[in-house]
């Protein structure tokens, strides 16, 4: 009897330990993997491995890291022009009709056009100055859902010295994809994380924003701040070139490939639009992803103007918050990023 018991206990022993070494081993391989992914981010914490709960209940491992909401690689903006002389050089964009226009002057001057609507009066007629809400009281005063009175008909921008000086996301990711029994939602997590550090955010609730008569303009990189989430991504344009080789879609065309550009709230992989010969990536599903040529299931960036980075996720979501002591329990519907303003409505 004691002979086999031994054994027994051996056998439970080792396997555990096996197991255990060989997950620490390619946790320790991600790990690099991510660091080397986010290596241009203002990293404050992480990456590491975290437990997690994702937005349909699967408990699992995550990994969290923390930035400072602020790209290091560019200065971001000009968003709002200051008087309707000004050319598309002192504006960022917006979209509208589909299309990515240019906030200068002249759009400026011809919103009531553009949307068909007399109230639209963002200048002074007389100077041609542009009404801009330049401190940081008026920016969130007018990016706020319930848009004060005195803050409509104002271009809106928040500057990046606005944010507190540690201010801080957290992002709590899942390590392998779980596929979701329905497609979820991008609004409340956003899109994903982008390899600077820069936020790849839900929509933009355009029709709020310009029924205060306001526009939140974004910058020529597709971005804006808001003082909680700091600088983030509502389209992604040219000012992701990417870190890390191309992937091939077809073999027998190497020239095809696209860039890999950020990592999606439900882990699954952000790549450009536009591949090597800069066509747009084909194919895709209604979420804006597909598995292609052996790789795994990933999501191509959407078209600019169409203010959806992804469409939807397939696999369920981790967190996004302002909190860095967050532990992510997604399936809690309280959960979220904090209030952004001009880009969540408000809480019950
Ligand atoms: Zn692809
Ligand atoms: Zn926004």
């Amino acid at each position: 009897m004691k002979f086999p018991f031994l054994s027994q206990c051996i056998v439970l022993a080792i396997i555990p330990l096996a197991t255990s070494a060989h997950d620490d081993h390619a946790s320790q391989d991600r790990i690099a993997e991510l660091e080397a992914f986010f290596s241009t981010a203002a990293i404050l914490n992480g990456p590491e491995i975290v437990d997690c709960t994702l937005s349909q209940g699967m408990q699992t491992k995550c990994f969290s890291i923390t930035v400072r909401p602020e790209p290091q690689d560019y200065t971001p903006g000009p968003w709002c022009p200051t008087n309707i002389e000004d050319d598309a050089s002192k504006g960022g964009i917006w979209f509208a009709d589909g299309k990515v226009m240019d906030v200068d002057g002249d759009f400026i001057a011809t919103l009531d056009e553009l949307y068909n609507d007399g109230e639209w009066q963002l200048y002074d007629p007389k100077t041609g100055e542009i009404r801009v809400t330049d401190t940081q009281e008026a920016c969130e005063a007018a990016a706020r859902p319930d848009v004060a009175e005195e803050y409509q008909n104002y271009c809106v921008q928040c500057l990046p010295e606005y944010m507190a000086d540690d201010a801080s996301m957290t992002y709590v990711i899942p390590l392998e994809p779980h596929v979701a029994t329905s497609d979820q939602d991008t609004r409340e997590s956003g899109a994903g994380l982008a390899y600077n550090g820069v936020r790849l955010d839900g929509p933009a609730p355009v029709e709020a924003i310009l029924s205060a008569h306001t526009i939140a303009a974004f910058d020529d990189c597709g971005g804006h701040v808001n003082t909680h989430v700091g600088y983030h991504y509502h389209s992604v344009r040219d000012c992701l070139p990417g870190v890390e080789a191309e992937h091939f879609h077809d073999a027998e065309d190497v020239a095809e490939g696209a860039v890999k550009i950020g990592i999606a709230m439900d882990g699954h992989d952000i790549y450009s639009r536009f591949d090597a010969a800069g066509e747009v990536v084909s194919g895709l599903d209604n979420c804006g992803g597909h598995e292609a040529d052996g790789m795994a299931y990933h999501y191509h960036a959407g078209e600019a103007a169409s203010n959806a980075i992804v469409g939807c996720f397939k696999a369920e979501t981790g967190c996004a918050s302002e909190d860095s002591g967050l532990i992510c329990d997604a399936s809690d519907v309280r959960r979220g990023p904090p209030p952004e303003g001009v880009d969540v409505p408000p809480a019950e």
